[in-house]
């Protein structure tokens, strides 16, 4: 695949799969990922590939995971420094291509490869560190360490909002670790899948060391390649999607009794106080539930409002989301552009009829935006984009299922709390824990918030989005299974600890046995007092 220039791209790409090192020709169907802002944009067409060949590419996977674990971990960090140069000269071609497939406005395109680029700085200075530890013996004459092993084949699934940002967070680390990675992208995003592992071929990654399956989910290539899990081909899964899709992989991990990494759904409290910025707190309101038309896994679901500061809160949320510029996603202005696919946008217009019936109310009626039905300041093709106007929900209790749900789409829910206590109650009251945020001026308001939300990530006077890549990113609760991306923190997930210990002593020395405790002065009392 050529670079040429950021138009360069042939109009339509059509791409294999990548197994051993190759383009590796497929025997099934194949499938289109479409432009989601101009539904005639072929924009990649992609092998659907069979059970078959993702069991070839584990199989192959497993003959070379020994040879790049062998590679000392500061020459694997070598590769990773060249793919941070190589995104970091094809940051603007690879951000319109994510553009174009999979519908994020350009600006937050572009904000998503700098992510990967940050990333693969991170770690491709790790690879001079990733530390074990030396530890002291009990015993004379004996040395104790402790080593970072990789775990072998690791089957990555990842959904198509984040297609490059996401996958660097867990091939990147992966690989860095000494794993091989078998790579099940988005079929919403194959195109962008396919352009990221070229960049890893030409910082000379060696032939296998990442191989890449395209194909759905269900019944197909992502469920072929958990299937490897029981075949004994996959050792490890890292998997970003949704909750359903989450749970029944760790089903099938852990009667393997392997640790999957499980990044999964969210819905999100954003909290404002009555002592908060409102201004500032509606800016973050408004990115956090509109931003990427909703569809991040950290958007905002409920605004979680002090009953004294509500009508001002809903007055300038209601003002300023009808008046966000929707529309082509290339243009620099649009806050937000289309659905990713039509499986979203189907879900979230049946999500009205779910909030209606439960009683709550339509502060902003989002709709389906169409040639007849467009609005003020639109700027993209309503008759083939999947595009809507914003949904603000209000009066809206923390028992109702449109307040439960995970929506996402361009929707957001208005609950109204009196207090922090209340606030911080509404704000655990769902089953999931990825993200959090409070707008407050009070010091000790923001402690409390910290100490007590069950999200694994929370933002004190900012929204619920924006991952920083030398933080740890995950969730707790229906949202993940503790385990974390990035940072230091993810090495966890990639590695297996091993303890080493070295006995010069020339003798069979043993740990407990062998050592009297004689020292306790206590023991001798004891032992008249008990006539023992
Ligand atoms: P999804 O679970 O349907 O799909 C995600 C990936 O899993 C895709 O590659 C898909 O092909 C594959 N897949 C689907 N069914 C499968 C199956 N039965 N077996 C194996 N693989 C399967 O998710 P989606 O609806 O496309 O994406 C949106 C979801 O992803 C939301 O819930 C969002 O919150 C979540 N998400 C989470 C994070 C995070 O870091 N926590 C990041 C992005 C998205």
């Amino acid at each position: 695949m050529q670079y040429k220039t950021q138009q360069g791209f042939p109009s339509t790409l059509v791409v294999e799969n990548w197994i051993g090192g190759s383009p590796a020709p497929a025997a099934g169907e194949s499938f289109a990922s479409r432009n989601p802002a101009d539904r005639d944009d072929v924009v990649t067409i992609a092998p659907a590939s069979t059970g078959q060949e993702v069991q070839g590419a584990c199989e192959q996977a497993q003959q070379i995971k020994r040879s790049w674990a062998r590679v000392p971990a500061p020459g694997r960090a070598k590769v990773i420094a060249r793919l941070a140069q190589l995104l970091r000269s094809h940051k603007e071609a690879l951000a319109r291509f994510v553009t174009r497939e999979m519908g994020k406005p350009i600006r937050e395109a572009r904000g998503s490869v700098q992510e990967a680029i940050d990333t693969a700085e991170f770690f491709s200075s790790e690879g001079r560190r990733l530390y074990g530890q030396t530890v002291p013996s009990e015993l004379p004459d004996k040395e104790l360490f402790t080593y970072r092993r990789p775990i072998g084949v690791v089957g990555v699934i990842t959904a198509g909002n984040f297609p490059v940002a996401v996958p660097s967070w867990k091939i990147i680390p992966a690989l860095l670790c000494g794993n091989v990675v078998v790579w099940k992208p988005s079929d919403d995003t194959p195109g962008v899948a396919a352009l990221f592992a070229d960049l890893w071929r030409r910082a000379g990654l060696p032939d296998g060391v990442l191989s890449v399956v395209h194909g759905g989910g269900a019944d197909s290539a992502g469920e072929y390649l958990v299937r490897q899990v029981d075949a004994g081909l996959v050792d490890k899964v890292s998997f970003t999607g949704s909750t359903a899709v989450g749970r029944m992989i760790g089903g099938v991990c852990g009667r393997n009794l392997q640790t999957p990494s499980l990044e999964l759904g969210g819905k999100n409290p954003l909290v404002i106080l009555a002592d908060a910025d409102i201004e500032l707190a509606v800016d973050g309101a408004l990115w956090a539930a509109f931003g990427t038309a909703g569809q991040r896994c950290t958007s905002a679901g409920n605004i979680i409002v002090d009953r004294r500061v509500m009508p001002t809160v809903r007055e300038q949320l209601a003002t300023r989301a009808r008046a966000l510029r929707i529309g082509d996603p290339m243009d620099e202005d649009v806050d937000y552009g289309p659905f990713i696919n039509q499986r979203f946008l189907e879900h979230w217009l049946a999500q009205r009829a779910v909030g209606v019936e439960d009683g709550a109310a339509l502060l902003l009626d989002g709709k389906r935006i169409t040639p007849k039905d467009q609005v003020a300041g639109f700027c993209g093709k309503a008759d083939r984009g999947y595009y809507a106007t914003p949904r603000i929900f209000e009066h809206v209790r923390m028992s109702m299922q449109v307040a439960q749900q995970e929506c996402f789409g361009p929707t957001v829910n208005l609950v109204q709390v009196e207090g922090l206590e209340e606030a911080i109650t509404a704000a655990n009251a769902t089953p999931y824990g990825l993200s959090s945020a409070v707008y407050t001026r009070d010091a000790k308001a923001m402690l409390r918030f910290k100490e007590e939300i069950g999200a694994g990530m929370t933002s004190v006077n900012n929204s619920t989005t924006g991952a920083e890549a030398h933080l740890p990113f995950g969730g707790n609760g229906w949202s993940g299974n503790g385990t974390r991306e990035s940072g230091i923190w993810v090495l966890d997930a990639y590695t297996r600890w091993q303890a080493v210990n070295v006995d010069l002593a020339g003798k069979l020395q043993k740990a407990q046995i062998d050592l009297s405790d004689d020292a306790d002065p206590e023991a001798a009392d004891w032992a008249a007092l008990t006539g023992a």
